[in-house]
């Protein structure tokens, strides 16, 4: 007996998630301003492990402290000699990161970029997926591996194009100091970054959160705001989050299923 009550309760769900991606499809195309909020649930499938849950880093390593930063600027020189001896306790993620290709998920998003169905993405993830799959319009809140940038006029430059003569570099624009452009515990988020993400915020009547714990502040702050303003909320993460409550619209699944499903859907209903 067991076995046919199974069979209809994978029915069941599997009709479940089809009409949450229906629902979300009809929202996103109903919508003005739509923006995915992105976190490191999105890349797990591209082989990044996440800080949090089960496999996640800090789990297995602890968490860090919150000195990352100012252990930066106390000596910089020291610092910078560090990451560039590729040693220290992140090896294992610097080593997923360079690995790292982009998931289903990312070309999704992609495509409805294309599609002129999402405005903007606001990644917490620093792995430059989202740009290799192809969206253009992102804001890194957490800065970018593949990026430096000038601490004090936030000038960005790719790693890869940027001499190192010294270290710490100097910015060739206003002389200030030059790290990597990833937010280090303890950093304030770039001040141009943060802009934009209130600015985009502010115009968004439709935000979908993609694989982010909701507990990272201030990026978690944003959904919120869209609440606050009379957006709705779309959820895409197989696991309930600090932010499930305030959502309308509720998908369980990961990024990689779920996006080229709703992206599916979202092609047949502006094609009819
Ligand atoms: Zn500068």
């Amino acid at each position: 007996m067991a076995s046919p009550d199974r069979q209809e309760q994978e029915m069941t769900s599997e009709q479940r998630l089809e009409e949450a991606i229906d629902a979300a499809a009809r929202l996103v195309v109903a919508s003005k301003h739509v923006v995915a909020l992105v976190g490191a649930g999105h890349s797990v499938e591209s082989g990044i492990p996440p800080f949090r849950g089960p496999d996640g880093l800090w789990t297995k390593y602890g968490e860090p402290d919150m000195l990352g930063y100012q252990r930066f600027m106390r000596d910089p020189k020291k610092w910078w000699e560090e990451t560039l001896s590729g040693t220290g306790p992140m090896r294992e993620l610097f080593d997923a990161l360079a690995q790292a290709r982009p998931n289903a998920g990312h070309y999704a998003l992609a495509e409805l970029e294309q599609l002129g169905q999402l405005q903007h993405i606001i990644t917490q993830n620093i792995d430059n997926l989202h740009q290799e799959a192809g969206s253009t319009a992102i804001t890194e809140i957490h800065g970018s591996r593949v990026k430096l940038r000038c601490i004090a006029c936030t000038t960005r430059w790719p790693a890869d194009e940027f001499a190192i003569e010294e270290v710490p570099p100097k910015c060739p624009q206003c002389g200030g100091m030059v790290k990597t452009d990833t937010v280090l515990f303890g950093e304030p988020i770039p001040p141009d970054a943060l802009t934009e993400c209130i600015r985009q915020t502010s115009m968004c009547d439709c935000m979908l959160l993609v694989g982010t714990s909701g507990v990272v502040y201030p990026a978690a702050g944003f959904p919120q705001d869209v609440r606050m303003g009379g957006g709705q909320l779309i959820e895409l993460n197989p696991n309930e989050t600090a932010l499930t409550p305030l959502c309308g619209i509720i998908v369980r699944a990961s990024a990689a299923t779920c996006l080229p499903m709703l992206v599916g859907r979202v092609r047949q209903l502006t094609a009819a």
